[in-house]
């Protein structure tokens, strides 16, 4: 099982790097999309005596504690509860039409990993549950996996967990589900993925990660709520306002990546449509050509960091959309 220090799971990741893209010295109200346990928002809070910082977090446990660590900023700092993909409602709510800059962090929250009864890590035993807001209304990873047809498990591991072995983990959850015996718990799962891969001599990560991730995503809709995210978040942005992304898997990089590109105006269509059908449309300018990664040294002080790559934009003003 991984092993983890405590000071490495609540390291903000990228953080120098990603709030390099914000003008600290003119920026009025910036949002921290996934407040988490409050990191990027203190640092942000401390680069400037004057700037406002809305912190967003669907988990209300999250939040309390964030707001608690951040309680000397005063009214400097707004939490919401709310998952991040309603920043546009969220924020007009608080009677804030624009903003100077987004952050988004997409790792799952240190918190989050540390919490062995919401079923999101294997290190402990658990009922398979991974929705990150209880009250959402999703089905849990245990009621998917009950629930989806053999073919649809497999999609499902092998295009958000980029699992090769997808169709043979999906074959042995529905042959145990056949059996009457369906995977309830986070060990079950660990321990039938171990079974299908085995274990490679000097693996780093345990063979159930990429399974796991999977289905995190699917249970809490991530793909398509970080697509509306995006889009929103480019909308809600002043001209010249900066958004800026970490991405933790390469699924989710592809994301921000393709949401950048058509929102900056490229048009992904084939060649021979008529009329455009991605919803090309030029808001944004890319700052970063290539993902910017962790230094050596970063991702060696924490493992987390390892796969993380961030990518900002720059909202254009009218004129310079045209
Ligand atoms: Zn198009």
């Amino acid at each position: 099982m991984e092993q983890l220090d405590a000071a490495s799971r609540h390291r903000s990741v990228l953080l120098d790097e990603s709030l390099g893209f914000f003008d600290f010295a003119t920026s009025e109200i910036i949002v921290d999309a996934t407040l988490g346990m409050g990191g990027h928002s203190e640092e942000m809070l401390e680069r400037s005596e004057s700037l406002r910082v809305i912190g967003l977090d669907q988990d209300a446990a999250a939040l309390k504690l964030a707001t608690e660590r951040l309680a000397r900023f005063g009214n400097r700092f707004t939490a919401i509860h709310t998952n991040f993909a309603d920043i546009r409602s969220a924020l007009a709510d608080a009677g804030i039409e624009a903003v100077d800059g987004v952050l988004a962090d997409l790792g799952l929250s240190s918190f989050q990993i540390d919490s062995p009864e919401r079923g999101f890590s294997f290190r402990f035993d658990a009922p398979l549950d991974m929705r990150m807001d209880p009250d959402s209304g999703y089905q849990t990873a245990a009621e998917l996996l009950e629930e989806l047809e053999e073919v649809e498990i497999a999609n499902v591991i092998y295009r958000f967990g980029e699992e090769r072995a997808s169709r043979k983990i999906a074959r042995r959850i529905v042959k145990r589900r056949e059996q009457g015996r369906p995977v309830k718990t986070t060990t079950e799962l660990a321990d039938l993925v171990a079974s299908v891969l085995g274990r490679k001599h000097g693996e780093r990560i345990h063979p159930a990660t990429r399974t796991f991730q999977a289905l995190r995503i699917a249970v809490n809709r991530e793909t398509e709520i970080l697509e509306g995210f995006i889009d929103d978040a480019a909308d809600v942005l002043k001209p010249g306002g900066v958004i800026a992304i970490i991405a933790f898997h390469s699924l989710e990089d592809r994301i921000v990546k393709n949401e950048f590109r058509r929102l900056s105006g490229k048009c992904s269509c084939p060649p021979r449509m008529p009329v455009c059908q991605c919803r090309a449309v030029k808001k944004l300018e890319i700052l970063t050509k290539k993902p910017i990664e962790p230094t050596p040294a970063e991702a060696e002080a924490n493992p987390r960091a390892r796969s993380a790559k961030l990518r900002s934009a720059r909202r254009l003003a009218e004129q310079e959309a045209r």
